[in-house]
């Protein structure tokens, strides 16, 4: 636990934070904090700084808390995504929100599986547990905003177009095509496929939205590898 979250709920008052649950017992069994240890702690949508814990048992731990640094700043791009199954859905946000991607759209595409988007996963509470996740591991206190889109065609018809004006937008595809650029500057936007890939139709539609297609060489990488290959390869670190 890189970054201790609360929010509103936890407060008890401007200074004061009471946690419970899975911090409280991360807090006793990982970090077996005592009275007078000092952690790091950010609010869920604002500041970070440090907290002193006051007391912790096994129902509650206080903290005095003292909030003034920014998160850090998130990477300026756009995540679109073809739903992925379940379990790597989960382990992709995380990432992509560790390494701070602005804004994820999760979106339908002829390969996705129909039962992909019954999961459970899609709940706003799962996704938000996913996202602290990533948040807590990075010292961020900012969740990107997740949008879902059951609807290929009119996400790249009506939503996507005003998405790619005026930005690099790139759709990442194995094959024989223009190798995907480096350290990029300025807002980005990148398409990520399913398992399957694309059909021929849907990149057609893509880059008639205005994504250029990329590839990252020959190797056909599983989505959650792509997915930080290509970020790691197109973001500058700050
Ligand atoms: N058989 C599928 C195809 O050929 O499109 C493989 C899809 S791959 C498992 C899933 C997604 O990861 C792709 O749609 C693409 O967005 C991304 N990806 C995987 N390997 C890539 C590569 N070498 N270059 C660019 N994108 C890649």
């Amino acid at each position: 636990l890189n970054l201790l979250l609360f929010d509103g709920e936890d407060r008890l008052g401007p200074t004061r934070i009471a946690v419970r649950g899975r911090r409280l017992q991360h807090l006793l069994r990982v970090h077996r904090a005592q009275a007078g240890d000092r952690l790091r702690v950010g609010e869920i949508g604002g500041l970070a700084g440090e907290g002193e814990v006051l007391a912790i048992d096994a129902e509650r731990a206080v903290l005095d808390i003292l909030l003034a640094d920014a998160p850090p700043a998130k990477v300026p791009l756009t995540l679109v995504l073809a739903l992925p199954r379940p379990k790597m859905l989960r382990r992709i946000l995380r990432g992509a929100t560790e390494l701070g991607v602005a804004d994820i759209h999760l979106i339908n595409s002829y390969r996705v599986e129909k039962s992909y988007w019954q999961s459970p996963l899609l709940a706003h509470d799962a996704i938000r547990e996913c996202l602290l996740q990533g948040l807590a591991q990075a010292r961020d206190t900012l969740p990107p905003p997740v949008q879902f889109h059951r609807r290929f065609k009119p996400f790249v018809e009506d939503t996507l177009p005003p998405m790619t004006a005026g930005r690099r937008a790139l759709l990442a595809h194995p094959g024989d095509y223009p190798p995907c650029p480096g350290r990029v500057v300025g807002e980005l936007l990148l398409v990520v496929g399913p398992e399957g890939g694309f059909i021929p139709y849907e990149v057609e539609r893509l880059r008639e939205a205005g994504c250029a297609v990329v590839s990252l060489g020959p190797r056909t990488l599983r989505v959650e590898i792509a997915v930080p290959a290509l970020l790691g390869r197109l973001c500058q670190a700050p």
